[in-house]
């Protein structure tokens, strides 16, 4: 054990919130605590209602020239905030790795490409977002649909990968002529705020507004605002329950992005060595804090024994440590608290007689990290698949391995969740994966592979996971209303009424 290569992000100053183009003050602020030592290293603003009302209002005023703007200044922009963003995206890595404790080596890898290829890609797909002309019965009739901006949408987001949420969200809404608001999480607003104050002014004042705060105050303030025309959700489950109980009272449509639990099945005649990295990648990238994580592995019984051996060598031999040294292969959890929600799901899980097949052992951690939140990577024993953690969502790294011996058992397992967001089979059998990809009740199915989230891929969920598509063509008819411009062609109209003067 050596001590930690820190490369901790400094800012430059106390956070401050983007409204209508300034940046402003809360009414009060609070800590960011690095999650590799537990300390603060940066100052939040925390939004007040008053803050939300001004947001909104700014966005409501962008709007009405922003509606307006043609699509070949959208799109330029959208390219500009993709440039921007990639000429000065290195700092992003280090920031979100102080930030969240996202492996440093990881957002440069994933985090940082992905941000500049969703603005880029809806930057292209803009252009081909038009209405139709729809034939009718009546050859008189010109019926023709425009796909229109919907107004200020409110964007709620979560801290586990939060500048590739922020781009899931901003660059559709704003793409399809909307103006935004978002309220980045308590535990990942500064990443949000710094990549606000790179592309911000590249758009009209007051077409982006972040405010920062807590859910409950600030969160809450802004969805419940009756000048929001769309609210979209990247959260858990509990969070959507209350945002849609308040989006029910303003009759306020919303995208809800939330959690799941990633069955990856692994058929007997699998490529072992690929299945075993894939689920080693599936659960272990992100710190296990993905919604689309491979938690469960449902295991053939041909070739269980040696999967789990396989999986093991390497799960016991990852580097865990300070996120922000380019050495560690995995970082710490966000919080303490979250380190506390997983501490809890596995005490449960070793209460209901779940065997601990790895992760048992205790961390040897440099002493300059003892404040930090770290959790050793897991794999559980469930072989019937019945424990509580083999069907809740634990979102850290934590998976658990099953065993089945028939594909209709697998299938049956596998759906047998109220979530409904990744699955995954690995196999090399043709008629399997077609099969089983369509029995799978998921809005993704993986096929010998896992975590592949390209833009132009509809990504989202059903169930408890959610509803509404991100990441592709689909997302911007989220952003959009259809209108109907019904004309009449013809000449010539028989009167209805008032015949009988006639
Ligand atoms: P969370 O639900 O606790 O918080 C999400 C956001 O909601 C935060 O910004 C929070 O401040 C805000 N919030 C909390 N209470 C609110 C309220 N009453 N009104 C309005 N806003 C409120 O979720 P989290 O802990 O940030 O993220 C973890 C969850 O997100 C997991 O369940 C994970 O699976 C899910 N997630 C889903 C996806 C996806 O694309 N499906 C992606 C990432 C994370």
């Amino acid at each position: 054990m050596s001590a930690p290569r820190r490369n901790a992000y400094a800012p430059t100053a106390d956070y401050l919130q983007l409204i209508g183009g300034d940046w402003v003050a809360g009414a009060g602020t609070f800590e960011a605590i690095d999650p590799s030592v537990g300390t603060p290293w940066a100052l939040l603003a925390q939004g007040s209602a008053a803050d939300v009302e001004r947001a909104v209002a700014a966005a409501k005023a962008a709007f009405r020239d922003w509606r307006r703007t043609t699509v070949d200044r959208r799109q330029a922009v959208l390219l500009e905030i993709a440039d921007r963003f990639e000429a000065d995206s290195e700092r992003f890595a280090s920031l979100l790795a102080t930030e969240n404790g996202r492996p440093i080596r990881e957002a440069f890898i994933a985090d940082i490409p992905t941000v500049q290829a969703i603005f880029r890609f809806y930057a292209g797909v803009i252009r081909a977002f038009n209405g139709e002309q729809i034939p009718l019965a009546n050859p008189d009739t010109l019926l023709y649909t425009k796909r229109e901006p919907l107004g200020v949408v409110a964007a709620v987001l979560s801290w586990n990968s939060p500048i590739i949420t922020f781009a899931n969200k901003v660059a559709p809404a704003i793409a399809a002529g909307n103006t935004i608001v978002v309220k980045p999480s308590e535990y990942a607003s500064a990443s949000i705020l710094e990549l606000a104050a790179v592309i911000g002014d590249a758009l009209p004042p007051g077409v982006l507004n972040i405010v920062t705060g807590v859910g409950p105050e600030t969160g809450a303030a802004l969805v419940s605002h009756p000048d929001i025309a769309k609210i979209t959700f990247t959260g858990g489950p509990a969070t959507a329950t209350a945002i849609l109980g308040s989006a029910a009272r303003t009759l306020t449509p919303s995208l809800m992005e939330l959690g799941g639990k990633g069955p990856m099945i692994v058929a007997a005649d699998a490529d072992l060595e690929v299945a075993v990295q894939d689920a080693l990648m599936g659960i272990y990238l992100a710190n296990g804090e993905a919604c689309i994580a491979s938690s469960r592995l449902l295991l053939h019984d041909d070739i269980h024994d040696e999967f789990v051996a396989r999986f093991s060598e390497v799960a016991r031999s990852i580097t865990v440590g300070d996120a922000t040294d380019p050495a560690s292969e995995m970082g710490p959890l966000v919080s303490r608290q979250q380190l506390d929600l997983v501490r809890g799901h596995l005490d449960g899980a070793r209460a209901e007689g779940v065997t601990v097949l790895v992760g048992d052992e205790q961390l040897d951690l440099d002493p300059s990290l003892a404040g930090g939140f770290y959790q050793r990577p897991v794999l559980l024993g469930d072989p019937d698949g019945g424990a509580t953690i083999t069907r809740s969502e634990v979102f850290g790294p934590v998976t658990v391995a099953e065993r089945f011996s028939t594909d209709e058992e697998a299938i049956a397992r596998a759906n047998a969740h109220r979530y409904g967001l990744a699955a995954g089979v690995w196999t090399n059998d043709l008629r399997r994966a077609h099969r089983m990809a369509d029995e799978l009740d998921a809005g993704i199915v993986w096929v010998n592979r896992w975590f592949d989230l390209a833009p132009g891929m509809p990504m989202g969920g059903r169930g408890d996971s959610g509803f509404g598509r991100e990441l592709s063509f689909e997302t911007l008819r989220e952003y959009s209303a259809v209108k109907s411009v019904n004309i009449d062609l013809c000449t010539d109209r028989p009167p209805l009424w008032g015949l009988a003067g006639r």
